[in-house]
C-alpha cells in the first residue's frame, strides 16, 4: 500500500491511512506501506536547499530530500501502534533498496528485503520511507519525484505481494487530468503499454519508472483513491485488457524547455556529440527534430525538448560541444508545452492524427513540433494554450463522462 503526499499531509489525513493500513491487517494480509513526504514538504526542502546554495551538491540534496518521507513513516508507525497494531518504520536503505550513485534520479538495482521479511514474520506492519534507496557507494539516493511509486513497486515485487496498491488524491487513472479536465472520466483498467505512454508524457498519476518496473516483473497495481473505498483503476497486460477503445486519454506537461542549437556543421557525428553529451549529463531528451542543411554549404538546425528539471544540466553539457562544433547559437525557450493523444486503438485506425491537427488548427493553436509512436501523438504547443488544448481534444474524441451515450437496442445503430 503506497500513500501519496496528500493522502499524508496533516494529522488527521495520516491517521486516516493508519486505519486503512491496519484494516487490511485485520483482514489478514500482511501490510507492507510505503509513504510519499506530506503535503509539499519535497518542493519545501528544495527550496530551503536553493536558499543557502544556487547549484546544491547532488549527494546532499539527496540527504536532504530523504527526510520528508522519513518524517511519514515515524509518524505513521506510531499511529498504528496507538491503534493496537505493531509497526516497525524503515528507511529506503533499512529496508534494502540499492540504487546507482546517480543523485537526485536514482535507478533501483536490487531490493534486499531480508529485513522486511523477517518484521512480517513477527507479524508487524512494515513502513517504508519511499523515493530513496542507497547507493553501491554507500550513499543515500532518491529516485526522481514521484519515486515513491516505484519505491512501492519494487518491494511489492520483492515480496511478491498480491497487489500494489497506489493510494492517491483521485480516485484513479483518467481519461485526462480531473483537474483540467472536469468531465473525465475514470478508466477501470489500462494496459501496460498506454500507461507508459501517459506517465512518459505527463500523466504524473504513476511515475514512469513505478509502470516499467511493474511491467518487467510482473506487478499488478491497482491505484486509487486514499479517501473513498471504490475500486480505482487496474494496470494489466495488454492481453488481459477487455476493452480497446480508439483512445484512452489525453495527456499534457507544461514542465518542458525547447533547446535549439543554430548552425549545427553538416556532417556526419554532429548529432551523436550534441545528444551523446545530454546523455553523459543524464538528460532525458524529448521530441527532436532536425531540419535539412540547404546543400549550399549552411548548417543545419537542431531542436529538441527537455523536462524543466533537466534544463540547467542540459545547458551545462552543451557548453563544450558548443565549442567543438562551433554551433553558431544556442537558444532556449522555457514556454513550451506538450499535449499528446493515447490510444492502443490507434495503431490500426486511420485519420488520427489529422483530427488531432484539425482539432488543433480550430482553436487556433498553433502545432510548433510533433512526435508519435504507433499509440501516441504529441504535439508541441505554447504553453499558455495547453488547458485548452487539453479539453479541446478530449471532447473532440469524446472521452468524457457526458460522452458515454446508452447503448441503444440491436438495430438501431446506424441513425
Ligand atoms: P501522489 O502525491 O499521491 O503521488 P501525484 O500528485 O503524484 O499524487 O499524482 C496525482 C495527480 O496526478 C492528481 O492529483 C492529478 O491532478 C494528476 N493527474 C494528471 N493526469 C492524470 C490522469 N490522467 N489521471 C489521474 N490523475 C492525473
Ligand atoms: N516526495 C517525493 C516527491 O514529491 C516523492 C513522491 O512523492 O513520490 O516527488
Ligand atoms: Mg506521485
Amino acid at each position: 500500500m503506497k500513500f501519496g503526499g496528500t493522502s499524508v499531509a496533516d494529522a488527521e489525513r495520516l491517521q486516516r491511512a493508519a486505519r486503512r493500513i491496519v484494516a487490511q491487517r485485520e483482514r489478514g494480509k500482511r501490510v507492507v506501506a510505503v509513504l510519499s513526504a506530506r503535503g509539499k514538504t519535497t518542493d519545501e526542502l528544495i527550496a530551503m536547499a536553493q536558499e543557502v546554495s544556487p547549484h546544491p551538491d547532488p549527494r546532499e540534496m539527496d540527504m536532504l530530500l530523504s527526510t520528508g518521507e522519513r518524517i511519514s513513516c515515524a509518524l505513521c508507525a506510531m499511529a498504528i501502534n496507538d491503534l493496537g497494531h505493531r509497526a516497525i518504520s524503515l528507511t529506503g536503505s533499512q529496508a534494502g533498496i540499492v540504487t546507482d550513485t546517480s543523485h537526485t534520479k536514482a535507478r533501483i538495482l536490487d531490493v534486499r528485503a531480508d529485513r522486511i521479511r523477517e518484521a512480517l514474520d513477527e507479524d508487524r506492519i512494515v513502513l517504508v520511507a519511499g523515493f530513496q534507496g542507497v547507493s553501491t557507494s554507500r550513499d543515500v539516493t532518491t529516485l526522481g519525484r514521484g519515486g515513491s511509486d516505484t519505491t512501492a513497486v519494487a518491494l511489492a515485487a520483492a515480496v511478491q505481494a498480491e497487489v500494489c496498491e497506489i493510494y492517491t488524491d483521485v480516485a484513479g487513472v483518467f481519461t485526462a487530468d480531473p483537474r483540467l479536465v472536469p468531465d473525465a472520466r475514470k478508466l477501470s483498467m489500462v494496459s501496460f503499454e498506454e500507461m507508459l505512454e501517459m506517465a512518459a508524457s505527463g500523466a504524473k498519476v504513476l511515475q514512469l519508472r513505478s509502470v516499467e518496473y511493474a511491467r518487467t516483473h510482473g506487478v499488478r497495481i491497482h491505484c486509487r483513491s486514499s479517501f473513498e473505498d471504490a475500486p480505482g483503476t487496474v494496470v494489466l497486460g495488454e492481453e488481459e485488457t477487455m476493452e480497446h477503445p480508439l483512445i484512452t486519454a489525453i495527456t499534457h506537461s507544461r514542465e518542458e524547455a525547447r533547446i535549439t542549437l543554430l548552425g549545427v556543421p553538416d556532417r556526419p557525428g554532429a548529432a551523436a556529440a550534441i545528444f551523446g553529451a545530454l546523455a553523459e549529463a543524464n538528460c532525458n531528451v524529448d521530441t527532436i527534430i532536425q531540419n535539412e542543411p540547404l546543400g549550399d554549404g549552411r548548417a543545419a538546425e537542431v531542436s529538441f525538448t527537455v523536462s524543466y528539471e533537466d534544463l540547467p544540466a542540459a545547458q551545462q553539457a552543451l557548453s563544450p560541444v558548443r565549442e567543438s562544433l562551433a554551433i553558431a547559437d544556442i537558444n532556449t525557450d522555457r514556454e513550451i508545452g506538450k499535449v499528446s493523444i493515447v490510444g492502443a486503438g490507434m495503431r490500426s485506425h486511420p485519420g488520427v492524427a489529422a483530427k488531432v491537427f484539425q482539432t488543433l488548427a480550430d482553436e487556433e493553436i498553433n502545432i510548433e513540433m510533433i512526435s508519435t509512436s504507433p499509440i501516441k501523438i504529441s504535439c508541441v504547443i505554447q504553453a499558455d494554450h495547453v488547458e485548452r488544448a487539453v479539453r479541446a481534444l478530449h471532447s473532440a474524441f469524446e472521452l468524457g463522462d457526458s460522452d458515454v451515450r446508452p447503448e441503444r437496442p440491436m438495430g438501431e445503430e446506424s441513425r
